[in-house]
């Protein structure tokens, strides 16, 4: 049952500025995103009526009570929707997390919003709660960086524009950049999921090394949450979820690009409790391998592991892929 004093609690491997370490994330229950137009998301699931800033503090508290933080560096807060959307959290809840975070040993906190929200304004303020030791992530669904895709395909309402305006913000606050980068859109296949993921991972090096902002991007292979128009598409069996494989060979093929930012690719969404059915997977004989490289991956960020990787149920995505079966 969901409870409006509890937030959804996970922690995993990050690897930040070359070191392994971890991050805690408590996923705030927050209202229901605004914007809520998404065709694949599903974190209306998650959200709560009738918040205030007391179940956020509730939620904190509960949060990291008991938690070891000898190993935690950073901490995330993402929400049912936007973390600046004032009507969705209020500045009073906002600044309570930023103070606490203060008292904490971590040097970064990640927040999530539509750039709609943003303001160089509400950084400053965020901020100002923080120590000078700290610095607050910025986070984007940026998804792909194919305009027919990202608001046609997925409606997710954000120009080219309105991401490179996200970026200023970043860079004017010294901020950094993280943008979420989905793996496998509806109308895409293996080889064009890769493509499009690698293109995307490109576009984010670049805007930011052309402002000498910080960035790192995070896969998201796909899943199918409930009550959401990509699950009628997975009911009916207009759309497959990607392989693992698929994600590999983007994670191998973004440390090649010009631009790349060293120790900055996350692979995430293995811990949201998903049944296997609904979530990227390979065969039987590999999957649990594949998933445990990739979030060992996170940490390390060293490739070999994922290049050792082989399984016979490669060889017919390697076929998928460069289009030699069907
Ligand atoms: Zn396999």
């Amino acid at each position: 049952m969901l409870n409006d004093n509890v937030a959804y609690k996970t922690k995993s491997a990050l690897n930040q500025d070359g070191e392994q370490t971890s991050r805690l994330m408590l996923v705030l229950r927050t209202p229901p995103c605004e914007y809520n137009q998404c065709t694949m998301c599903g974190f209306d699931n998650n959200a709560g009526k009738n918040i205030r800033l007391q179940n956020i503090q509730r939620q904190y508290q509960n949060g990291i009570v008991g938690e070891d933080f000898s190993d935690i560096r950073r901490i995330d807060f993402p929400t049912a929707g936007s973390f600046y959307n004032d009507r969705e959290l209020s500045p009073e809840s906002r600044n309570y997390l930023f103070s606490e975070v203060s008292q904490l040993p971590v040097d970064s906190v990640m927040v999530e919003t539509r750039v709609d929200y943003l303001t160089e304004e509400k950084i400053r303020e965020s901020k100002s709660y923080l120590r000078e030791d700290q610095n607050i992530e910025l986070a984007i669904g940026l998804e792909s960086a194919d305009d027919n895709i990202r608001n046609k395909v997925l409606r997710k309402g954000l120009s080219k524009k309105g991401f490179e305006r996200f970026a200023d913000i970043c860079a004017n606050t010294d901020s950094s950049l993280l943008a979420y980068i989905l793996i496998k859109s509806p109308t895409l296949s293996e080889a064009g999921a890769v493509e499009d993921a690698v293109q995307t991972a490109d576009y984010v090096y670049k805007i930011a090394n052309e402002r000498g902002i910080k960035a790192r991007v995070a896969f998201k292979p796909m899943f199918i949450p409930e009550n959401t128009e990509l699950e009628k598409l997975y009911l009916s069996g207009e759309y497959q979820l990607p392989k693992l494989w698929t994600t590999v060979e983007i994670v191998k093929r973004t440390t090649e690009l010009a631009g790349y930012q060293p120790n900055s690719i996350f692979v995430g969404m293995f811990d949201e409790g998903l049944s296997g059915d609904r979530f990227s997977s390979n065969c039987g004989n590999c999957n649990s391998e594949v998933v445990e490289a990739l979030k060992r991956f996170n940490g390390n960020q060293d490739l070999s592991e994922l290049e050792r990787l082989s399984c016979e149920c490669k060889t017919e995505w390697g076929q998928e892929v460069r289009g030699e079966s069907k």
